[in-house]
C-alpha cells in the first residue's frame, strides 16, 4: 500500500483522536456499567486501542455479523454470523462498529440489542460515511467523517486483508 499516495489519516492522527473519544467515553460513563460489544472483525482494532482510553471498570463482548461478500458495496442483508456471550440485560451497552456506511448493519444492530432489555444502547463509530446513508441512524460517537471512498486499514478490510495497515487508506482497485 505505501507504494501509492491515497492515504485518508494517518497512524498520529487517529491514536489522537482516539484517546479523545476515550476521554468524552469515560466522562459520560462514570457509575454506569459499561458493557462494550465489539463488532467483528473490523471494530477489534478501534476497540482495542478505545478500551485503553476509557478509565473505568467495563466489560466487553463481540458479535460477528456480514453484510458484504466480496464485493465493495452493501447488499442490505445483515446475518448474525457470531451473537453475544454475555447477558445484557441492565447493562450500558456500547457497540463499536469499524464505519457506518448506509446505515442498515448499525440499525438493525442497535434494534436488535434493544430487545434483550439493556439499560442503554449506544453507538461509537471510528468512521462515518454520512453520503451513502440509506437509514437514519443515531451514532453517538464518531472518529473522523471521510467521503464515500472505499477504504481499508485500521480493522477494515478488503477481501480480509489491509485490517492491520495502521493508517486508513483508500483502496486501489488494483492493489488487490
Ligand atoms: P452499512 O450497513 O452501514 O452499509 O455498512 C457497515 C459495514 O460495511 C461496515 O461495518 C463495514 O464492514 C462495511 N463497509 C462499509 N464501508 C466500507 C469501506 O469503505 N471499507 C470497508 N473495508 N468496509 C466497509
Amino acid at each position: 500500500m505505501e507504494r501509492d499516495r491515497k492515504i485518508l489519516i494517518d497512524e498520529e492522527t487517529i491514536m489522537k483522536r482516539v484517546a479523545e473519544m476515550g476521554a468524552k467515553i469515560t466522562a459520560d460513563y462514570e457509575g454506569k456499567d459499561l458493557l462494550i460489544v465489539c463488532i467483528l472483525k473490523g471494530g477489534v482494532i478501534f476497540m482495542s486501542d478505545l478500551v485503553k482510553h476509557i478509565h473505568l471498570p467495563l466489560a466487553m463482548d463481540f458479535m460477528a455479523v456480514s453484510s458484504y461478500g466480496a464485493s465493495t458495496r452493501s447488499s442490505g442483508v445483515v446475518r448474525i454470523l457470531k451473537d453475544l456471550d454475555e447477558d445484557m440485560e441492565g447493562k450500558d451497552v456500547l457497540i463499536v462498529e469499524d464505519i457506518v456506511d448506509t446505515g442498515l448493519t448499525l440499525h438493525y444492530l442497535i434494534d436488535y440489542l434493544k430487545s434483550r432489555k439493556p439499560g442503554s444502547v449506544k453507538a461509537c463509530c471510528f468512521l462515518d460515511k454520512p453520503t451513502r446513508r440509506k437509514v437514519e441512524v443515531e451514532v453517538d460517537y464518531i472518529g473522523f467523517e471521510i467521503p464515500d471512498k472505499f477504504v481499508v486499514g485500521y480493522g477494515l478490510d478488503y477481501n480480509q486483508k489491509y485490517r492491520n495497515l495502521p493508517g486508513v487508506w483508500v483502496l486501489d482497485e488494483n492493489d488487490n
